[in-house]
């Protein structure tokens, strides 16, 4: 317990007993002076992890388009179109987004709205968009974003926002929470004494449920502002279709997974997105669902293949290699790549349908159609 947040975490257990991993989450992630995001730029190959926008431009660039053809059907100007993303990393999506909405919506106005809780982020992401015209607007919440239609862009956003965890015991569900070894010397993870009523659902003995509280309320109020206003939320992240059960909860550090309790505030802790959960939060507030459906489909339907034999065409060797090694990654359907593993998910309005890359995807599957 000699780093900083370990003590406070430690102090703060000793007072008020043991924390949910909410609490424990939010503070490894986001507390102001020791948060794993505040202190650090954690993306690339001298950081924790790598993204999809830091691998290839062309995800950005799909993304562009996507929001271009997907801009009016929502409901929006096509004088102004305006783009939020929350959790904007380095801003490489953006700046990838904007070059090529640019020149599928020639002439439009494009307002940036970037939520981002992390000073040092902050700062790459207004290098990067430093000639956006008009300049984008920064926010600490998502409660001080303006009203009305508006593309939501979230990619690896949702996986770092804290969860609870629950096990099904003889007694009924309880909570697990983050305590302190007898000695005071490590944090354990145990199990609430008490029941919690509020979960009814039926699971055998040993079952870990992860509930996103975080992530659901911001769904819920995106969705309310979509069904109310337009526009469509955009989520793409690694995790399950079905609703879940499991324990996702993963640090990792330097590319390598480790102990999500040995260092708070070092290691970046995600939890797997639960699409189904936040779909169905989408749908009882009256906003429709699309999807989720695998990266690899969703890009591919967009013209992944051909968008990268277009930047190939003009590019050097070395860099031919490189577009096809991200490529490679970013629709690998194994356990290696992102393929797969990551989902695309689009909560719109009830009236928006046949989007492009939720469309063809079933008949994909059907007819094991591969590019
Ligand atoms: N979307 C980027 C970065 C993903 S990393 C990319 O794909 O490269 C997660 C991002 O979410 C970081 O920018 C981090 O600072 C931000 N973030 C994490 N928790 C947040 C919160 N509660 N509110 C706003 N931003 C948050």
């Amino acid at each position: 317990m000699e780093a900083p947040l370990a003590r406070l975490i430690a102090q703060e257990i000793r007072i008020g007993g043991p924390i949910g991993l909410d609490r424990y989450m939010d503070l490894c992630l986001s507390h102001p002076l020791h948060g794993y995001y505040r202190t650090r730029d954690p993306l690339g190959v001298h950081g924790d992890f790598t993204t999809s926008p830091e691998i290839s431009q062309t995800f950005g660039e799909l993304i562009g388009i996507w929001i271009g053809a997907t801009w009016r059907q929502a409901g929006g100007d096509p004088t102004a179109i305006r783009v939020v993303e929350l959790g904007p990393g380095r801003g490489t999506l953006l700046v990838d987004a904007v070059r090529a909405l640019g020149r599928i919506a020639a002439g439009a106005r494009i307002e940036l709205h970037l939520v981002e809780t992390s000073p040092i982020l902050r700062e790459r992401q207004r290098e990067a968009l430093s000639r956006h015209d008009p300049p984008p607007v920064w926010h600490e919440r998502i409660e001080t974003l303006p009203a009305g239609p508006a593309m939501i862009l979230a990619n690896e956003f949702f996986d770092a926002l804290p969860v609870r965890q629950y096990e099904r015991t003889a007694q009924g569900w309880c909570e697990r929470r983050v305590g302190l070894s007898p000695e005071g010397e490590r944090f354990v993870l145990g199990l609430d004494p008490e029941p919690d009523p509020r979960i009814s659902r039926q699971a055998e003995i040993g079952t870990v449920l992860t509930v996103p509280g975080v992530a659901l309320d911001i769904v819920r109020r995106f969705s309310r502002s979509i069904v109310e206003h337009g526009g469509a939320l955009l989520a793409i992240d690694y995790g399950h279709v079905r609703p879940g059960f499991g324990d996702t909860l993963q640090a990792v550090a330097g590319h390598l997974f480790t102990d999500p309790f040995e260092t708070p505030g070092e290691a970046d802790l995600t939890a797997h997105v639960d699409f189904a959960a936040l779909a169905e939060a989408a749908r009882l507030e009256g906003a429709r669902d699309h999807g989720p459906v695998d990266q690899r489909d969703f890009l591919l339907a967009l013209g992944l293949r051909q968008r990268t034999d277009r930047l190939k065409a003009s590019a050097t060797p070395d860099q031919a290699a490189a577009l096809e090694a991200g490529f490679a990654r970013l629709a690998d359907p194994s356990r290696r790549g992102m393929g797969a593993l990551f989902k695309a998910l689009c909560i719109g309005h009830p009236r928006l349908e046949a989007l492009p890359g939720f469309v063809d995807t079933a008949w994909r599957k059907e007819t094991g159609h591969v590019d």
